[in-house]
């Protein structure tokens, strides 16, 4: 068992002209907390916001958070959305996994037995984008029984670029590029929300489990990307 806890590259945060750089073991709270990281990138306070508790957020790490894998944490579905990649330590050498191609199944990522997660590199969105975090919280955890991230820019009145992370509805968090690539030319109306909702859904193997069948949770997860898209019209 090692302790990571002292390693200093390993946090902060760091704004760059093209990029932010978040280290490993940056706390919930701390991404709730940065002005900064608000200022660029503001889904990081809203998803923050939602995870459990303070006691949590004070202790827990976006870098446990992410190697973890929890089906059900925020997350994962935040560092699909927003495009970014995961920087891995591998003895000697460093390198990179997109955040999509990350999470592979239940509790397990890319990672290898010898390497470790450093960072999360995420590129500066291009200014207009606007984002949303919506999640159906667990009464009890907060973890997301569904959580959808979502980011939209417009060119006038048509969706020029749209990305969705989910967490919770599947065994793994995951990109929904169909209902994404549904949304690109077409206007931010509630009946374009909802096709691309409907499209995610059913596209979606959900998981059953103690807490929701896998119907409930399909539904859930139309009504909360609907929701996320429509937030993001106004
Ligand atoms: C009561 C409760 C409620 C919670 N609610 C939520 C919630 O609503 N939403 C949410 O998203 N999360 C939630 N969590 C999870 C929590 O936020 C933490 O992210 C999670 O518990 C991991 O904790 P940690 O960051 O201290 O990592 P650790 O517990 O230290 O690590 C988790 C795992 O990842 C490995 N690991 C840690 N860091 C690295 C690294 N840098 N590289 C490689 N492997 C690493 C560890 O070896 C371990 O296997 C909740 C947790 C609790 C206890």
């Amino acid at each position: 068992m090692v302790d990571i806890r002292g390693v200093e590259e390993l946090k902060g945060i760091r704004i760059d002209d093209d990029h932010v750089r978040i280290g490993a073991l940056t706390t919930h709270a701390e991404l709730l907390a940065s002005e900064p990281l608000h200022e660029v990138l503001p889904l990081f306070r809203r998803a923050a916001n939602l995870i459990a508790d303070p006691q949590v957020r004070n202790r827990g790490t976006i870098g446990g958070s992410l190697a973890n894998a929890d089906p059900a944490a925020d997350w994962p579905a935040v560092v699909i959305a927003l495009g970014a990649d995961i920087e891995i330590a591998h003895p000697g050498d460093t390198g990179r996994v997109a955040g999509r191609d990350f999470f592979v199944d239940i509790f397990t990522t890319a990672l290898e037995p010898n390497e470790m997660l450093v960072g999360v590199h995420i590129p500066r969105p291009t200014p207009g984008t606007r984002f949303a975090y919506r999640k159906i919280r667990h009464p009890a955890s907060g973890y997301a029984v569904v959580g959808v991230a979502a980011a939209v820019r417009l060119r006038g009145d048509v969706i020029e670029h749209a990305s969705i992370g989910v967490t919770g509805a599947a065994g793994h968090a995951f990109a929904g590029d169909a209902a994404a690539e549904f949304l690109i030319g077409k206007p931010l109306s509630a009946e374009v929300a909802a096709k691309a909702a409907r499209l995610l859904s059913e596209a979606t193997e959900c998981l059953s489990d103690r807490y929701a069948s896998a119907e409930y949770r399909a539904s859930l997860l139309a009504t909360e990307t609907r929701r996320a898209l429509l937030s993001l019209a106004q």
